[in-house]
């Protein structure tokens, strides 16, 4: 596959390229199919964080067009991870639906940075979807046991509700319908709530996530220091 300017770039600012290889494939309903991959050495060369993603190359027309997507269970030791994705329109979508094993694909690691602030939350607030939600299981499952998360995530179908949350007993998890938007944000900032320990990550749609932030840090005054947001896709 030709790599394009993207590829150089990546590389510039220190990307490094693995190839992984699929070990097994299977689909979660309708709208996510799961994969378990070979690291191709990824998991030992860089080591694990939440909510850590790789950029997938896909080939679109004989070019490379890459995808972010989210390591779901990294093993080091046995070098492997799963992958989850939610299944709509476009080229990293219908690599999926069609992935078998030994289908082997490129990942390069560059951007990927999580930690969580010091001092360390009292109560996070998380914004997601079925995209994020990899992200979101990954976020809740690093998180201090006695650290509460109030999760709102956006559904586009009935089944993506019954895609597994890993919530703890004292997380409070609402699903919210896509519809024409609006939903997400409006219930969203009735809930959130505010505090010098409280911590907001949000990763939904662009445009919704964008907005969300702006009202996080300017009507909630929060520091940016206690905000990650990063949109994953774009309407
Ligand atoms: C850091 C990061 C991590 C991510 N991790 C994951 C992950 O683990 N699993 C996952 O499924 N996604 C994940 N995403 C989102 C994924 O990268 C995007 O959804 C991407 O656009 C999919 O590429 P595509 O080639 O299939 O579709 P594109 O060519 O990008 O888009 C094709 C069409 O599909 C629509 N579309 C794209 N994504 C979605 C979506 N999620 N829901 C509804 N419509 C959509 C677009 O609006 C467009 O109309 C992540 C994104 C980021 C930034």
């Amino acid at each position: 596959m030709k790599r394009n300017w993207e590829a150089l770039v990546l590389r510039a600012f220190g990307g490094r390229d693995f190839r992984l290889t699929v070990l097994d494939a299977r689909s979660v309903g309708e709208h996510c199919r799961r994969l378990l991959v070979a690291d191709g050495g990824l998991l030992a060369a860089c080591g694990v964080h939440p909510t850590m993603w790789v950029r997938l190359w896909f080939e679109d027309g004989g070019k490379g067009h890459q995808r972010a997507y989210t390591l779901v269970d990294p093993d080091p030791a046995a070098g492997r991870f799963g992958l989850e994705f939610a299944l709509h329109d476009g080229r990293a979508a219908d690599w999926a639906r069609a992935a078998a094993p030994g289908d082997t694909i490129d990942a390069t690691v560059q951007g990927s940075a999580f930690a969580w602030p010091e001092p360390a939350p009292g109560h996070v607030y998380v914004i997601g979807d079925a995209a994020s939600l990899p992200a979101v299981n990954s976020l809740l499952d690093s998180l201090a046991a006695a650290v509460p998360a109030t999760v709102w995530l956006e559904y586009a179908h009935d089944g993506e509700r019954d895609l597994p949350v890993r919530r703890r007993a004292h997380d409070a998890v609402t699903w919210v319908p896509r519809g024409d938007g609006g939903a997400l944000a409006e219930t969203v900032r009735a809930g959130l709530g505010t505090g010098p320990d409280a911590y907001y990550w949000i990763a939904a749609e662009a445009a919704a996530t964008r907005g969300l932030a702006r009202h996080v840090r300017r009507e909630l005054g929060v520091d940016r220091h206690r905000l990650c947001a990063l949109g994953y896709w774009s309407a």
